[in-house]
């Protein structure tokens, strides 16, 4: 409503602007014309010498009648001293007229003048004798009554079209808002309720305008944040639930203790061990998940380092033997290519060591685990494959997230904290590389990392 009033307002200025504007141009128009033909008589009175020469009276009187009646206006000839000497009318002869229009003209300036108030208009013109001297004026008197009633008459005319123009103007300019801002102001409501909390809420799309294509934007920005904020809340139960475990396991058997009175030492001794194989898990679910936020954090930032993938890759097998060795597992290393990429190497043994790790985890005794470095002049390629239990086409997609798990009672065992491939994918990620699974149910697991050689900030 606001934008139909304030368009109105330079709509209705214009109006009264035009209307002043063209008073003015009829005013100075007839003002011109009277003044032309005062002038024209004044020339036709000079040149029959009608005021010196009394004997063409007669014909003086004619001429004025004549034109007076040609114009339908008054016409009265003054002599230098302002008296009437001809009046069309015949009723002011002989009195005096001091106005300031005949003054001007016995001056030498002819004038005309529109006198609203009297609704009259003067025109004033000097005649001179054969020596240039000022003998005396013309005065030309009309009614202006006539054409101010024309001229209101337009006025309303105008005003009642400018006006007109206005209301259509403004009802354009009302519904063509309405049309731009009323679906810029549903966007406003949901945005409104988004931010009080409500992450449910949509805009309606319909069509395939601008606004539409706004909408489905932040309709779908809506849903990422949504399941952000749904993935939020289950990794924050996730925690709550993968620490409770080993608390309640802990309570249980330092209330067991407790409880006992006479305990034999072997018994407290397997207690403590149990209660201290819980703390390690603790403390491993604690260090992955700190591991995570760093991850998390991009702006922490990498290290960014020429690492030799082939000597990064012997370290981590090194240290792994010894696990490998217990299960009685093959832990076999093929290098095709020297490897040397822009990488963060502390990172980077992380992803590594977490899938030979899997694969040693998830390898059955005498199994094998292999690892092979390859590449091309983009990319370096780390596979790691075992003859493990593999995970089904099913899983595959689901093992990268947080605390996922195929099996959980088995994992329990093996004391895993479901957060190691999370991390790896997480680093992967942050080097601009991807992870591939290729892997059947019982057939063992290949994990294949490409990492970018050359690292580049996305
Ligand atoms: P965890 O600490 O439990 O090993 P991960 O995040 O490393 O957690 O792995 C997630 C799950 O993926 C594991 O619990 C396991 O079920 C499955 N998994 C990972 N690596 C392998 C593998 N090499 N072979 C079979 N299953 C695997």
């Amino acid at each position: 409503m606001l934008y139909f009033i304030v368009s109105l307002i330079p709509l209705f200025v214009f109006s009264r602007i035009t209307s002043d504007t063209l008073k003015q141009y009829f005013k100075d128009t007839k003002e011109k014309e009277f003044l032309n033909q005062a002038n024209i008589i004044a020339g036709s009175i000079q040149k029959g010498n009608y005021l010196t020469d009394k004997i063409k009276d007669r014909l003086f009187e004619n001429e004025i009648d004549e034109k007076s009646n040609e114009e339908a206006v008054r016409i009265l000839v003054l002599d230098d001293k302002g008296v009437v000497v001809k009046d069309s009318n015949k009723t002011e002869v002989g009195k005096v007229y001091a106005m300031p229009e005949v003054i001007s003209a016995l001056d030498g300036n002819d004038a005309a003048n529109l006198r609203d108030d009297e609704g009259v208009i003067y025109a004033t013109a000097y005649i001179e004798d054969n020596n240039s001297k000022k003998i005396g004026v013309v005065l030309l008197v009309a009614s202006f009554e006539e054409f101010n009633q024309l001229l209101n008459e337009v006025n309303s005319k105008w005003f009642i079209f400018t006006l007109g123009i206005c209301i259509i103007v403004a009802c354009i300019v009302f519904f063509t808002t309405q049309v731009f801002i009323g679906p810029l102001k549903d966007i406003l409501k949901v945005i409104q309720k988004i931010t009080d909390g409500q992450l449910h809420q949509r805009i309606e799309v319909s069509g395939r305008d601008e606004y539409s294509q706004i909408s489905e934007a932040f309709n779908n920005m809506t849903e990422q944040l949504e399941s952000i904020e749904s993935s939020r809340q289950e990794f924050v139960s996730n925690v709550s639930h993968e620490l409770k475990t080993p608390l309640s396991s802990i309570k249980v058997l330092s209330e067991s203790i407790l409880l006992q009175e006479e305990m034999p030492v072997e018994m407290y001794r397997e207690f403590f061990q149990d209660i201290n194989s819980e703390v390690d898990r603790m403390t491993n679910i604690v260090n992955d998940l700190l591991e995570l936020v760093k991850l998390d954090h991009k702006e922490a930032g990498l290290n960014i380092k020429e690492t030799d993938i082939n000597n990064m890759t012997e370290d981590i097998l090194k240290r792994l033997y010894p696990l490998a060795e217990k299960k009685d597992i093959k832990l076999l290393y093929e290098s095709n290519k020297d490897m040397i990429i822009e990488g963060d190497e502390v990172k980077l043994t992380l992803a590594i060591s977490n899938l030979i790790e899997n694969g040693i985890k998830y390898t059955p005794n005498g199994g094998t685990v292999k690892v092979i470095i390859d590449g091309d002049h983009q990319n370096c390629f780390i596979t790691v494959s075992d003859t493990g239990i593999g995970i089904s086409e099913e899983e595959q997609s689901k093992v990268f997230k947080r605390f996922y798990r195929v099996d959980k009672t088995r994992d329990r065992e093996t004391g895993g904290t479901g957060l190691g491939l999370a991390i790896t994918h997480s680093s992967v990620i942050l080097h601009n590389g991807s992870i591939k699974i290729n892997s059947k149910e019982n057939e063992g697991a290949t994990f294949i990392v490409r990492l970018p050689i050359k690292y580049s900030e996305s």
